[in-house]
């Protein structure tokens, strides 16, 4: 055995949802050889090279983020109080315009940083602009060195300016196909297959019919999935129906993009029929109540897609529309958003939003049958949380509870990926200066802002306060 785990509480969200409250959790080869009460475990796995005493700490599955723009990293606070069309093209189209792989790197870097800190193990990103080569580069360069599981979107948008996108972002199919079967024949499923592709069309109303199918006959071809942004906004529908003569679902039924490998992002506004047919054709949806909240897109019906069947994930979202990447308070906000939106405190429960975050999300990106759970012969991804750690977290009365409602990123103590810890004592093991890389982050941050133009920011920022 390489690792021994022991003295722990456990909450392993396996099919009976066993929490081991005198659990122990062996680990070998990068996967979990067993878990269990304590006397069980020990019995059969007496020792291991590593044996870790978890006296008053807890172990979770791995937290999966099931959409990301990590290139937004470098974009924090740039974006605030602005609505949509603003945060736009002051600020997202022009610093996407001039990103260069050194930013992409660094963006990564920094937004996978802060996901690991509060206990992520995967994640998708979703890298939609492409104004020149090597940006998709530098974020499969940062999930390599971190050694994080995570699926690479590759982003698109061929068409769209009628509705505002921006020219110098947007790709003819060709090239698209090219760079998808590039990214697909580089590095699908490498890593010991903690890194795979898939195809991110950056919305419906953005890829014509033509260049959909194509993304959808190339995924299938490779056996991966494609996740796209769907009803986002009253605007997104309107431009999906304008460009496809459909919307929502029935856009998606009517382009035949249909399968348990789609992914639908937001999905704020899927109506009643919407939402059948998601269920119907089993498409996976990502929510992301701060983004949502952020951007005031709406409340995602979450209750009733949940009530039809439908597999629900969490997501951070980018960074320039949360502003930050914390699975904990997306963990809170999830909750807390649905019960105003519903007025009903008993909407959503805690132990529901750590299966979103854990086995559903992992089902959301195909990966149900190795991870998401703690059950023998799964992959060990996992986090261990300490309530220690600051007296938020204290008393621990309900592990499912504190985690959702009670904790922070400070609770999370250290972090597995495939068995091996990228966070381990709240120090990145991957890393020899972390110091070195935030503050090369910052400096990189503030260069993409002046070849960007975007002025808004330290001594061009001016005070906003509404007149009355
Ligand atoms: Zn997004």
């Amino acid at each position: 055995m390489d690792l021994l785990l022991k003295n722990a509480v456990i909450v392993t969200v396996n099919p009976q949802r066993e929490i081991f409250y005198h659990g122990a959790m062996a680990v070998n080869r990068g996967r979990i050889a067993a878990v269990g009460p304590e006397d069980v475990v020990l019995k059969a796995y007496p020792t291991a090279d590593t044996v870790m005493d978890l006296d008053g700490k807890v172990i979770f599955p791995g937290f999966i983020n099931t959409h990301n723009h990590l290139f937004q990293t470098l974009l924090k606070g740039l974006g605030d109080d602005m609505v949509l069309s603003d945060w736009l093209s002051t600020m997202t189209f022009p610093a996407a315009q001039y990103l260069e792989p050194e930013d992409t790197y660094y963006a990564a870097m920094l937004g996978c940083m802060e996901g690991i800190s509060s206990g992520m193990t995967t994640q998708l990103d979703y890298m939609y602009p492409h104004p020149r080569e090597g940006l998709d580069d530098g974020i499969l360069r940062a999930f390599k060195e971190l050694k994080i599981r995570g699926i690479f979107g590759r982003g698109c948008m061929n068409t769209g300016e009628q509705f505002g996108v921006c020219p110098a972002i947007m790709q003819d199919m060709k090239a698209i196909e090219a760079d998808l079967v590039r990214l697909f024949d580089t590095y699908h499923n490498t890593e010991n297959g903690r890194i795979q592709i898939w195809a991110a069309p950056a919305a419906l109303w953005s890829n014509d019919e033509e260049n959909l199918r194509m993304l959808w006959d190339v995924v299938n071809s490779y056996g991966s999935g494609l996740t796209v942004h769907v009803s986002e906004t009253p605007f997104d529908r309107a431009s999906t129906a304008k460009l496809h003569g459909a919307e929502g679902t029935d856009c998606l039924e009517k382009l035949g993009i249909l399968g348990p490998n789609v992914l639908m992002v937001h999905c704020v506004h899927l109506n009643h029929g919407d939402i059948l047919r998601a269920a119907r054709y089993d498409l996976k949806v990502s929510h992301n109540p701060v983004s949502n909240m952020y951007l005031s897109s709406g409340i995602a019906p979450i209750p009733e897609m949940l009530a039809a069947g439908v597999t629900v994930g969490l997501g951070v979202d980018g960074a320039a529309s949360n502003n930050g990447q914390d699975m904990i308070e997306l963990m809170k906000t999830t909750a807390l958003l649905q019960k105003v939106g519903t007025l009903d405190p008993t909407s959503i429960t805690a132990e529901k939003v750590l299966e979103m975050a854990t086995i559903d999300g992992a089902r959301a990106i195909g990966l149900e049958g190795e991870i998401g759970s703690l059950e023998a012969g799964k992959k060990a991804d996992f986090v261990i949380f300490n309530p220690y750690r600051n007296p938020k977290a204290v008393p621990m009365h309900n592990p499912v509870s504190t985690l959702v409602y009670s904790s922070t990123m400070e609770n999370i103590e250290s972090v597995a990926v495939d068995g091996e810890f990228v966070l381990l004592d709240g120090a990145f093991t991957m890393i020899d200066d972390e110091q070195g890389i935030l503050r090369d982050a910052q400096r990189t941050a503030e260069d993409l802002c002046v070849r960007g133009g975007i002025t808004n920011r330290l001594e061009g920022h001016t005070w906003r306060n509404p007149a009355p």
